[in-house]
């Protein structure tokens, strides 16, 4: 049998890092977790509870309220992809607006919460065969992963890819509000205490600016093929 891979998949805002995790498991028959989509989910859930209000959280209430968040990637056939869903609601659509992605990164920085996340994570990951994508899967969540990739893109194409990303999921946008919160999220998620997003010494560089998907699969068809293979 095939060995298999836990493949770890980080990088900055918006660098198309879920839609390539999401080609290379569909290619090797693996499972694909967006680990950016369970802290949305908890911001989402979060703000509807009232914890976030004008710059200001409610720490002890969101940690109160951990346990009450479950969690599923359920899949559709009729978009033959994966859809997040909070307490059975699928919420898909409302954790990639705006509204979501001004907060996650305030509530990501919450020791609890990723403590949270990380557990639910790694459960996932005993399985083997998985592809995850984020800021902290090679540093902290798989840092034994066979295979880490650290994703980067120039600030004008990443902002250019969510805000066609948000439109084509009828989600409304504007480029220059998009860029903004790239940016913002960025420099908050580099620069937390807890888990900051950086690049896993380990990790190799993908610039993806100027690549589409297939020529970044190609890219990494090579690699994969000799991590199976024990090379
Ligand atoms: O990947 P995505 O842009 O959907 O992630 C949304 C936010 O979730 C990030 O800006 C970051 O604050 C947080 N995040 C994180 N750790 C991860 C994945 C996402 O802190 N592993």
């Amino acid at each position: 049998m095939k060995k298999k891979l836990v493949i770890a998949i980080d990088g900055y805002s918006s660098c198309g890092k879920s839609t390539f995790a999401r080609a290379i498991a569909k290619e090797l028959n693996y499972i694909f977790i967006d680990s950016g989509a369970m802290y949305r989910t908890v911001t989402l859930y979060c703000m509807r509870m009232g914890f976030v209000k004008e710059g200001s959280i409610d720490r002890n209430g969101i940690i109160r309220e951990l346990n009450n968040i479950n969690i599923e990637f359920v899949y559709n056939p009729d978009i033959a992809e994966y859809e997040t869903f909070l307490n059975s609601e699928n919420v898909e659509k409302e954790i990639r607006g705006i509204a979501v992605s001004s907060n996650v990164s305030s509530i990501s920085q919450i020791h609890e919460v990723r403590s949270r996340m990380v557990e639910l994570q790694r459960q996932i990951g005993v399985f083997k065969g998985i592809v995850m994508d984020g800021r902290d899967i090679g540093t902290v969540v798989f840092p034994d992963a066979d295979l880490k990739i650290f994703m980067t893109a120039s600030i004008e194409i990443r902002a250019k890819r969510r805000y066609d990303e948000m439109k084509s999921k009828g989600i409304k946008a504007d480029l220059d509000e998009v860029r903004k919160n790239i940016v913002a999220r960025d420099i908050t998620d580099e620069n937390r205490d807890i888990s900051p997003l950086r690049r896993a010494d380990d990790a190799i560089i993908l610039d993806n600016s100027r690549m589409s998907v297939e020529e970044q699969m190609i890219w990494v068809h090579e690699i994969i093929e000799n991590k199976i293979n024990g090379r």
